[in-house]
């Protein structure tokens, strides 16, 4: 191939699936980070096939490959670094791909980067081009979007999350077959508990909540030792006594006004 514009986005594209890939190496290798395990070897290979695809393309050409804090490499089989290693402890060297210099020579690559090549890669160059480290900031590009892709995997839980919690919600407030039932029981325990200091038994309080026709027992609150057993229970409860402002300071004035409201004495 002698058109140096199609070596440069055929790497480029390999170089995304590179990139791709390395976002599992490193995502596995941090899972494990300050234990004994061992790197997860599923995620550390996820994308690894569609790499040696891509790379399957590359004829020959010359290649540039940066190393954070070290040097620029012909090729990422360099003996100098770590590039096929999944044991605890050890960490894989991300390679910054420069793809821009791809076809083009050494001295293009100390022109742009500075004296800074592997000299087990360029045995021919000069001393004086092998003294100089690139910048740790080189990292930045394969790190910008490990971080950019963790960020989003990130919101999309939190999405999930709250999709599920509004579910949880509904189907709280849905188990209530009488609203207004449900509201004196829980302004009744307000009462009891903040005005009138009673302490207020959990079995007491299910069957003031049975009593009033909560079906506890069907959706299995009927266990308070067990939290996940009364949480649709536990969720109705807070959000009515949010929604009539009694879980919130100045939670006296609003009780108050409840227990009128719902014919309940103080
Ligand atoms: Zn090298």
């Amino acid at each position: 191939m002698n058109n140096r514009d199609e070596m440069v986005a055929i790497d480029k594209e390999i170089e995304e699936a590179y990139i791709n890939w390395m976002i599992n190496v490193i995502k596995a290798e941090r899972a494990v980070a300050g234990t004994d395990n061992e790197v997860d070897q599923v995620l550390y290979y996820t994308g690894h096939p569609e790499y040696v695809k891509a790379e399957a393309r590359y004829e020959g050409w010359s290649r540039f490959f940066g190393v954070a804090g070290g040097h620029i490499h012909s090729s990422m089989d360099c003996s100098t670094c770590n590039r096929w290693t999944y044991k605890s402890g050890q960490t894989q060297t991300a390679f910054v791909w420069l793809t821009e210099l791809s076809g083009l020579t050494q001295d293009d690559a100390v022109a742009k980067y500075g004296a800074t090549l592997c000299s087990r890669c360029f045995p021919e160059a000069p001393v004086e081009n092998t003294k100089a480290k690139l910048s740790n900031d080189m990292e930045t590009g394969v790190y910008k979007r490990i971080q950019a892709n963790e960020q989003a995997e990130k919101e999309a839980r939190q999405a999930e999350r709250e999709t599920e919690e509004a579910q949880m919600d509904k189907l709280a407030i849905d188990a209530i077959q009488d609203m207004e039932a449900f509201d004196r029981v829980i302004v009744q325990l307000a009462v009891d508990e903040l005005i009138n200091n009673v302490d207020i038994l959990m079995d007491d309080k299910i069957e003031r909540f049975e009593t009033a026709g909560f079906p506890t027992k069907e959706i299995g609150c009927n266990n308070f030792g067990t939290p996940t057993n009364n949480k649709l229970l536990w969720r109705a409860e807070r959000i009515r006594e949010a929604e009539m402002g009694i879980a919130e300071m100045p939670w006296k004035a609003n009780l108050k006004r409840e227990a009128k409201r719902l014919g309940i004495e103080i």
